[in-house]
């Protein structure tokens, strides 16, 4: 089938009764009840019945996902709902990795993931070597006997860079270890990693994938014997998503492929408006032929880019304050990925959490502004940012 076609379909329960409900139900029981120790033994077995386990909603959700991250590659992928993009990242290195084991990630992450694996993994003994994943030659350097994993984004935030997937992924293999990527900002409309050679694909379902700036959470998929270690982790930690929140987000994923197409269009159209503005001194958008990125877009993102990019004011800070002052429809938001066309700050969100220094290693200027495009009429977008930016 068609990957537009399993959005709208994929994970629909099975017509198993009369006058089922078109759409699915909510379960919201935190346990399910038995009417003998047989029967509660069959479902304790299987690790069903109780919600940090998971209910319908979850693996509805679960097989929808899987169905459109495994579009096109060869085997089985399967998915684990989770209460977070983090806590899909959490539990994705806490699977792989133990005590003594070491990750290698690339620095431009998300800044929340770099925070978590340059701080918060050393608690669990691991160690964690930042590079530039652009760099094969970086990568590999960093590569150590108990390198478990490489991490990366498809198109990293705010930058919107893209990594060579294949030869991360042939560098991962050749040391024994798994490429994990964030394919949270294209979503599985425009890319799919396991092509590319992913062990481990994980998403904040916070943005495009729920897509309407209402719902927190996490997926991560992977090849079903990694994944029962990563389910039977969660049910551990218990990371667990909300029924609620699973409903939303496959309801979201409904219209993905839809949206996605708008979102890419809007955004070619946006930043390439934005790239002849006076105002502006740069805009990162891989899909522009000034990007030193759309060759390799053009391969591994053939339908285009996503709604993310971001544009650097020539005026720093108070160029970025004046902007947001004069807009009428665009808002400030620290998240991305909503219905509505929004900005951020990455120096103030984001990536708060590094230091100025870390900052200016990885590009983020004060200056940088960065835009999550929605599916309002282009003439309305450029209207306002028109007004944003005049002298
Ligand atoms: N990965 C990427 C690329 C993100 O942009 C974010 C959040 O912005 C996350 C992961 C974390 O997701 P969440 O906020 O759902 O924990």
């Amino acid at each position: 089938m068609h990957p537009d076609t399993l959005a709208v379909h994929a994970g629909e329960p099975p017509l198993d009764r009369q006058d089922a409900p078109v759409v699915p139900d909510i379960t919201v029981g935190s346990a399910s009840v038995y009417p003998d120790l047989a029967s509660l033994e069959t479902a304790m077995a299987g690790h069903r019945g109780y919600g940090r386990w998971g209910t319908q909603n979850h693996h509805q959700l679960e097989q929808a996902v899987s169905a459109l991250e495994g579009v096109g590659v060869s085997g089985r992928v399967e998915a684990l709902a989770v209460a977070s993009g983090m806590a899909a990242i959490a539990t994705t290195i806490l699977t792989e990795a133990t005590s003594g084991d070491h990750v290698v990630a690339a620095n431009d992450c998300y800044g929340t993931t770099v925070t978590f694996l340059r701080d918060d993994v050393a608690r669990f003994g691991l160690t964690t070597t930042l590079v530039d994943v652009q760099d094969l030659d970086q990568v590999r350097a960093a590569m150590t006997a108990r390198t478990r994993l490489i991490l990366c984004e498809v198109c990293t935030n705010p930058l919107i860079r893209v990594p060579d997937l294949e030869s991360l992924a042939a560098v991962a293999h050749e040391r024994g270890a798994l490429l994990v990527v964030d394919n949270t900002v294209p979503t599985p409309a425009l890319s799919q990693p396991f092509r590319w050679g992913a062990d481990v694909v994980i998403h904040s379902a916070t943005k495009n994938l729920s897509g309407h700036a209402d719902v927190v959470g996490g997926v991560l998929l992977g090849r079903p014997a990694w994944l029962e270690g990563a389910r039977a982790l969660a049910r551990t930690f218990g990371p667990s998503l909300g029924p609620f929140e699973a409903w939303l987000t496959l309801r979201g994923i409904r219209t993905l492929a839809v949206r996605m197409e708008r979102h890419t269009q809007n955004a070619l159209a946006l930043a390439g408006f934005l790239e002849r503005q006076p105002a502006v001194s740069h805009v990162y958008y891989p899909e522009l032929a000034s990007s030193p990125f759309c060759r390799r877009a053009k391969r591994l993102l053939p339908q285009g880019a996503g709604a993310l990019f971001s544009f650097e004011l020539q005026g720093g800070l108070p160029a970025v304050e004046r902007l947001l002052s004069r807009l009428k429809l665009i808002r400030l938001m620290p998240s991305l990925g909503h219905v509505a066309t929004t900005l951020s700050h990455p120096a103030s969100t984001s990536h708060r959490g590094l230091s100025q220094e870390e900052r200016r290693r990885v590009g983020i200027a004060d200056g940088l502004v960065r835009c999550s495009v929605g599916l309002e009429r282009i003439d309305d977008l450029t209207a306002d940012l028109e007004r944003g930016l005049a002298a």
